[in-house]
């Protein structure tokens, strides 16, 4: 008897054990994801999940669809497309979710002092002077980006939000929410997921991301940062948890002309690609103000860039400046790590 006790103790201990490494090994491995993708709003859609889910992913997808359809510029009878046909005669009676974005959009233009301005776009397009789709590489003269410059001013953007109505004051202006729209897009699609019972996500489209856990902040997600001068190489990476993150860079959309690098990014000032940063990632719990503050940041430069992110409650960000050097805000620094 007694001798038998020792022996099963060692059982129980020994098989204790294997259990463990079973479940350490288990720990270790990585986690089984699924990744859908299609190309949407012009650029790479991706929707990572845990726990396959098709029908959700289809139903994500299709919400995409359609507020691109709602949203885009380029599209002739988008309700955007729409206000700026309107431009100088009428304002256009449009869903709450445009009256939405472009609130949210012009709430950045003044927080950025106009550095963001919505009617940036009436400098590219098919009226415009830049177009950076990489057909033309024309650098316009001087002389045609004054004209259409004086056409750019976000205060002149008319928004009744009781009677959803948008409009804009003079003739010939155009509205682009090329700069907020997409963050918009990927935070709605992700309600989408959540209401199909999804407990784990990212979504990313181009430079805007999402990511969502049911679980809360923990196990935060490890999301790279790309560098914006060796294409498919990180220049780091943060730890963040149901947050949105959305990065704006020269790298996007862009060609270089007699070694000058031009670029979808507009200064409303000069009407030029602005060029005091390579590229700036803002992280927030809202993806359409992420979308829009990279944007204006960029434009801003990164002392008035990061000035304002600091300013603003529940925001960081990271700015890579003209020379490549890189500025983190003080509450991303213990969750930035440079590669
Ligand atoms: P993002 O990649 O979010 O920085 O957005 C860039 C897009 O925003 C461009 O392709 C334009 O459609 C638009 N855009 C460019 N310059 C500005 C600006 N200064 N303010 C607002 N939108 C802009
Ligand atoms: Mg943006």
């Amino acid at each position: 008897m007694n001798k038998k006790r020792p022996f099963a103790y060692l059982l129980v201990v020994s098989s204790v054990l294997a259990l463990l490494a079973v479940v350490l090994l288990s720990l270790k491995k990585p986690q089984k994801t699924v990744l859908y993708g299609r190309i949407l709003m012009g650029t790479a859609v991706e929707i990572t999940l845990k726990q396959d889910n098709p029908r959700a992913v289809e139903a994500a997808f299709k919400e995409i669809e359609r507020l691109e359809k709602v949203f885009s510029s380029y599209i002739p009878d988008s309700e955007i497309s729409r206000i700026s046909k309107g431009a100088g005669k009428e304002g256009i009676k449009v869903s709450a979710e445009v009256v939405e974005v472009v609130l949210a959009g012009l709430k950045v233009s003044r927080l950025s002092k106009g550095a963001f301005d919505p009617t940036v776009g009436v400098l590219f397009g098919k009226e415009g002077v830049w177009d950076f789709s990489g057909e033309k590489n024309n650098v316009p003269k001087r002389k045609e980006i004054l004209r259409l410059l004086r056409l750019v001013d976000y205060r002149d953007v008319i928004v009744n939000k009781d009677t959803s109505i948008v409009g804009l004051k003079k003739r010939g202006m155009r509205l682009d929410l090329g700069g907020v729209a997409k963050g918009y897009i990927v935070g709605r699609a992700m309600e989408v997921l959540k209401k199909h019972g999804i407990e784990w996500a990212i979504i990313r489209a181009g430079g805007d991301m999402m990511v969502y856990s049911s679980k809360g902040n923990a196990p935060p997600f490890t999301i790279g940062i790309q560098h914006p001068r060796k294409e498919g190489e990180l220049l780091g990476k943060i730890r963040v948890a149901n947050r949105a993150v959305a990065t704006s860079g020269d790298y996007e959309r862009s060609f270089i002309k007699d070694g000058i690098r031009y670029h979808h990014i507009i200064d409303p000032k000069t009407g030029y690609p602005a060029d005091k940063c390579r590229s700036v990632t803002v992280v927030s719990e809202d993806p359409t103000l992420a979308d829009a503050l990279s944007t204006a940041a960029f434009v801003m430069g990164p002392e008035k860039g990061m000035e304002l992110i600091e300013r603003l409650a529940g925001v960081e960000g990271i700015i890579v400046d003209r020379e490549g050097g890189v500025g983190v805000s003080s509450g991303l620094k213990a969750h930035f790590e440079r590669l």
